[in-house]
């Protein structure tokens, strides 16, 4: 358990790049941990689908999203994020499922096991989830859902129910500050849809990226020499 960040992301979807982009510039220590590659979810969307938002709105990093038409088709995205992963030099440990985040005296510990099943453990002042919605299906219960050919949508708020986040019963909704986007558990922060329970359709990738911007700015306000 040697690493001790300022921050620690869960998820690399848009909302957790633009969160480590704006960290990395903010000279902020961070590590974005993802469950399986780089917008795990954006592979997973219709093989043609082209997106309702225009381009220029789901920008990570002020990297313009050059596109064919005035909204990217999913493969245009998945070049685009990737390449600004790559072209910012994020630190992102890819196949990294994060299964527990506990709060620590001096911050969070978090744990988890890559896809080989190797355990890892993180420590870190901060921390943020960014896990969207779309990874985590609410099953049904019924017989053959298991299957590889079966998928599911919605997401249990077990990671952050875990860390000790209030969750409203009605709407599975993440009890947060709309200012700051931290938690009831001072220093966790929930980005994009994360912590909006049923209410995904609430949230998107262009509204939330205002979280990131929300809540690093709150990051930083809390590590400046004077508030620290
Ligand atoms: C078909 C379709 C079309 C859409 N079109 C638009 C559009 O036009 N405009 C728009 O703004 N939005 C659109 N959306 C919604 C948008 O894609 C999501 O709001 C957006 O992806 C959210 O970004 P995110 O980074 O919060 O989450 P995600 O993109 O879901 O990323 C979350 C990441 O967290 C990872 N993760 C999850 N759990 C863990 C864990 N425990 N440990 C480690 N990693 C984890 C996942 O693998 C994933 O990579 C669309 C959605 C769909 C399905």
């Amino acid at each position: 358990m040697a690493l001790m960040l300022d921050l620690v992301i869960v998820g690399a979807g848009p909302i957790g790049i633009e969160a480590g982009i704006r960290a990395r510039r903010a000279g902020i220590t961070y590590l974005i941990l993802e469950q399986g590659s780089v917008v795990n979810a954006i592979v997973g969307y219709p093989t043609y689908m082209t997106f309702f938002t225009t381009s220029e709105r789901l920008e990570v990093g002020g990297h313009p999203l050059v596109t064919a038409t005035d909204k990217p088709t999913r493969k245009e995205a998945l070049d685009y994020y990737r390449k600004v992963v790559q072209n910012e030099g994020l630190a992102v440990r890819q196949h990294h499922r994060v299964s527990r985040l506990q709060r620590v005296p001096e911050g969070f510990e978090i744990m988890g096991h890559t896809d080989r099943g190797e355990a890892f453990a993180l420590r870190s002042r901060f921390a943020a989830v960014a896990t969207g919605y779309f990874d985590t299906p609410k099953l049904l219960g019924v017989p053959g859902e298991d299957r590889p050919t079966v998928s599911g949508y919605y997401a249990e708020p077990t990671l952050l129910e875990g860390a000790g986040v209030g969750i409203d019963p009605a709407t599975l909704t993440a009890c947060h500050s709309e200012e700051t986007f931290e938690t009831n558990v001072p220093g966790l922060y929930v980005l994009g849809s994360a912590g909006y329970g049923t209410r995904t359709s609430d949230v998107f990738i262009e509204n939330g990226l205002v979280h990131v911007e929300r809540a690093l700015e709150d990051i930083r306000r809390k590590m400046s020499p004077v508030n620290a």
